[in-house]
């Protein structure tokens, strides 16, 4: 392989945690009494995710292309979102080789469900559950992720040129 068609890319993002709204992470519904609030299904990790895609493929943000003050996208599934990063970044020529992803959220445990949010996140962005990892931390109590004001997802993606 040539390592000068390796294309690195990094995706962060925040939601707070309200109640009245599901919770899902990765595609995932986790019950839980509060969910993250957002313009579309606010799926911080699949956004995570689609913006480390992007990143990769020197595209614009997430939030460019499907803003969230487009009534297009209000209660959006973020599978479709990362869907559509998925296809801006093999329109580029570049395909996934791997994806780590960290979640930060004191509750609910996250550890339950991190088997069908790899499996989940896999089939959607079509590569082998093992060439990608999702892994759960809590805020130890501090900060906002600690007090349970939000949940955080950070995701850095590997893609080759094919
Ligand atoms: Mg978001």
């Amino acid at each position: 392989m040539n390592l000068e068609s390796l294309r690195v890319g990094l995706g962060w993002d925040r939601h707070l945690l309200v109640p009245g709204r599901r919770l899902v992470l990765g595609g995932v519904a986790i019950p839980h009494e509060r969910g993250l609030l957002g313009h579309s299904d606010a799926d911080v990790l699949l956004h995570a995710a689609a913006d480390a895609l992007l990143g990769a493929a020197g595209e614009d943000d997430l939030g460019t292309l499907f803003p969230d003050d487009d009534p297009a996208f209000l209660n959006a599934d973020s599978r479709d979102l990362a869907r559509a990063a998925l296809r801006h970044v093999a329109a580029r020529g570049l395909c996934l080789l791997s994806l780590d992803a960290v979640v930060v959220a004191e509750r609910p445990k996250i550890a339950p469900y991190r088997a069908a949010i790899r499996a989940s996140m896999a089939e959607l962005l079509a590569i082998e559950p093992s060439r990608l990892n999702v892994k759960a931390k809590t805020g130890e109590g501090a900060g906002p992720q600690g007090r349970e004001e939000v949940i955080e997802a950070t995701v850095v993606a590997l893609l080759v040129a094919r």
